[in-house]
This record gives structure tokens, sequence and C-alpha cells, in this order.
């Protein structure tokens, strides 16, 4: 069986066209390598370029940006950056005398449902693509962007890039999909706020899903969870170095069972992006739950931690729970829209939180690990506001302003810090 290569190249690696002519010299290094499978890279928009769009997009639709009604064309405006990497980097392979073509969302008939904004992958369905790939011509693939059943361009998600290329991956049955980045790997925690965070070997499937979606913004949730779905190894390497990654360069996301050296914490992760909201004196009622989540899932809102308590008041209870801060207004616009029928008595939501977490498989068999927390915590005098665990992580509320504190605590507390 040929071995075909899957390569992503984030927005910092395509940041300029210098970068992009890096990029090339890492493609054609592995084409002219490798072991005659043929080559995909998917890229990303440059950096910035993304953000930039939206603000276009925002700029034109208003407040209004949100709405069903404007998501189509929101994906229209914003999937463009990748379209202009797509082509820079085909033209700089051609330069270098390689044969390469761009394959936009539409033409791989990377398809898509219709959730604008955050369209879910349906399948690579083009059936020329894998015989092009065989051919030798290298696949130079438009990430971020698919298309929907209307035959309308879609978007998947910031940090989509990373799920395109996962679904590539799975499509030309790739054993392994490199992610590039600015980063040579997986750490321990965010190596931009934690100096002596280490560089993971190899991460699970289920922890580097845990780390993602609690805001390790490394890899997509998406991706992650693509990968395990369709057994695809993942490998995070950074394109800032050699042409040709050692065997040992990076971190590789695999199953568990290849994962020799197990620790109870494999590392913290955090998220800046959190509202708290307290509904005080809820009328102690069946169904009034459902009333409150039902009306947030019908308004996209992404509910995370909740806790419920009983109020001081006789028959009354207190409602707590988080969100994404940018969804914070929607919510909270709903949930005053709703404070009759739902009965309570105020609302106040906080933004200035975040929450932290700390990850790892060694927590199913190991007792202490919250214990570890809450005293490294206290010792550093933060506070915490909301506690919610699953089988292999525990996650706290925080002010926002201990962030870094915090997670310099929990790394050093649970013996991760680089000597
Ligand atoms: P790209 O543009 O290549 O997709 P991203 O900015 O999306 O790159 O992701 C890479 C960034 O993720 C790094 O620069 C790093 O700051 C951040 N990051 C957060 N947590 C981690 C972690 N645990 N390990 C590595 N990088 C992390
Ligand atoms: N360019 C998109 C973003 O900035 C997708 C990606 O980079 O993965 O979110
Ligand atoms: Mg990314």
């Amino acid at each position: 069986m040929v071995t075909r290569t899957v390569m992503k190249f984030g927005g910092t690696s395509v940041g300029d066209l210098n970068r992009i002519a890096r990029v090339a010299e890492i493609v054609e290094a592995r084409a002219r390598g490798g072991g005659g499978g043929g080559v995909a890279v998917v890229v990303s928009a440059m950096a910035g370029a993304t953000n930039s769009l939206v603000e276009l997009a925002r700029g034109a639709a208003g407040d209004a940006l949100h709405g069903q009604a404007f998501d189509d064309e929101y994906d229209v405006v914003v999937a463009s950056g990748e379209q202009v990497t797509a082509g820079l980097l085909a033209l700089a392979l051609r330069r270098k005398g390689l044969r390469a073509r761009s394959w936009l969302g539409w033409q791989l008939l990377l398809n898509t449902d219709e959730a604008h904004g955050k369209a879910r992958i349906i399948g690579v369905d083009n059936p020329h693509f894998s015989a092009a790939v065989d051919s030798g011509e290298i696949a130079v693939i438009a990430g971020f962007q698919g298309v929907d059943r209307n035959g309308r361009v879609s978007t998947l998600g910031r940090g989509g890039s990373d799920t395109s290329a996962v679904a590539v991956a799975a499509a030309l049955q790739a054993r392994t999909c490199d992610i590039y980045t600015d980063v040579d790997g997986v750490y321990t925690t965010d190596p931009r706020i934690v100096s002596k965070a280490r560089r993971l070997s190899r991460i699970s499937y289920e922890e580097m899903l845990e780390f993602a979606s609690l805001g390790a913004k490394v890899l997509q949730t998406r991706s992650v969870e693509m990968a395990m779905n369709h057994r695809v190894r993942v490998r995070v390497l950074s394109s800032f170095e050699g042409d040709v990654p050692g065997e040992d360069a990076g971190t590789l996301v695999c199953d568990e069972e290849e994962i020799l050296e197990k620790q109870v914490v494999s590392g913290v992760a955090y998220s800046r992006d959190e509202a708290k909201f307290t509904l005080y004196g809820v009328a102690d009622n069946p169904g009034v739950a459902a009333v409150i989540f039902g009306a947030l899932a019908d308004e996209g809102v992404n509910v995370d931690m909740i806790v419920q308590a009983s109020a001081r008041s006789e028959g009354r209870q207190n409602i707590v729970f988080t969100a994404p801060d940018r969804e914070a207004e929607r919510a909270k616009a709903r949930l005053e829209s709703l404070q009759e029928k739902i009965g309570y008595e105020a609302l106040t939501v906080g933004r200035e939180v975040a929450k932290v977490s700390v990850i790892g498989v060694g927590m199913r068999s190991h007792t202490g690990v919250a214990k570890t927390m809450f005293e490294a915590l206290s010792g550093k005098g933060i506070n915490i506001q909301v506690i919610s665990t699953s089988e292999i992580k525990i996650s706290v509320l925080i002010d926002a302003s201990y962030t870094e504190l915090a997670v310099r605590a929990l790394h050093t507390a649970y013996g991760l810090d680089a000597e």
C-alpha cells in the first residue's frame, strides 16, 4: 500500500511570502524524499487575515452578523483568506519545478452541513482527488472551508484548518497527519505563558480532546474528535525547524495503549473566553432547568459548568452556569426575555472569569488529584468560584486576573515543570 502524506500549515507558518517559501521547502523535501505516495498540503489563511475578514463582515452586517440570514455570506467573506494562501503556495511549489495545484473546498467536495460559521464535515467526496494526489501532483488545499448541500461556501469554525487536514488524511487513508505550527509540539501547558512547560512526546486522543476543548488552541477540538474516530495519528510539529522532522520530533496524538510512560496529570489548560451567569431565586419546580437550558440551546449558546443549590428563601434555588464570553450578550438577552416564564428574582453576569483545568488519564486510578489542585490554589490565595469534574479532568472557575498565577502554580504542584 502506498503511504500518502498529509501536512497542514497554520497561519503563522504561511504569514508572509518568506514563510510560504519556507513551507515550499519543507513540502519539497517530503515530496522528493517520500515513499512516492503523493502529498496533500492543507493551508490556513495568513496570520491575522481571518481576523481582518471577520471585522470586514461585521462592518458590513452590523450587530446582526450572527443571525441565520447573514451566516452564509459571512462564510463567503471569511473563507477567502485560505484561497489566497493555497494559490500562493501552489505558485511557490511550481517555481521549484514541482507539479502542484490548489483545491478549494467546493472543488474537493469537502461537504459539510448547513451550520454556517461552524459547519461540520460530512466527507471529502471528489472521486478524482486521490488519483490526482497519486499521480504525483501536489494538492494544495484551502483549509477551513467546505461546501454545503445547497452548493454554498461554508466554514468550519475558528482554527478549522486542523479539521480540514484530518478529514483529508482520513479520506486519503494516510496513517498520519502532520500539523505544522509555531511551536514544536503539544506542551504540558501553553509555552507562551509558562516557560517551564515541557513538550509531550505523545498524548492520547482523549487527553488531547480535553486539552483542546478546555482552551489549548494548538488543535481545534473537532480535529481531535475526527482523528480519534478515523484512527488518524496526528503529529504536531514546528515549521520553524529542519526540512525533514526526526523520528521523535514533535508530539504524536495516538491511542492510550501506545503510551508507555503515564503521568497522573499530563497538563494544564486555561480559557479566558468564559462568562459566569447566576440566576438567583429560581422557582424550585420541575421543568425549570429544561426551560432555561432549552432556550439557551435554541440560541446556540454552549453551556458548560452548571451548579444548582438551594437559595435562602423557601422553595427557591440559585443556578450558576458558564458559557463562552463571546456568547454572553445573546444568552443574557434571552434569559432576560424569559424572566417571567422562568420566575427568577435576579440575574448577574460575571465577565472577568477564567477556567483553569488539569487533565490526565491517570486520574481514573489515582486519588488526591483534586486535593493537590485545591491546596495549590489556596496557597496562592486564589478563590474557586465553580468546580466541575469528569473522569480525566478537573476544572475550576476563578477570577481572570489570576489565570497565569493559577496555571503556573498547578504546573509546579503536579511536578510538570522542566528542570
Ligand atoms: P496555527 O496558526 O498554526 O494553527 P495556533 O495559534 O492555532 O497555530 O496554535 C498554536 C498555539 O497554541 C501556540 O502558539 C501556543 O501558544 C498555543 N498553545 C496553547 N496551549 C498549548 C499547549 N498545551 N501546547 C502547545 N501550544 C499551546
Ligand atoms: N484561518 C482560520 C482561522 O483563523 C482557520 C485556521 O487558521 O485554522 O480561524
Ligand atoms: Mg490553529
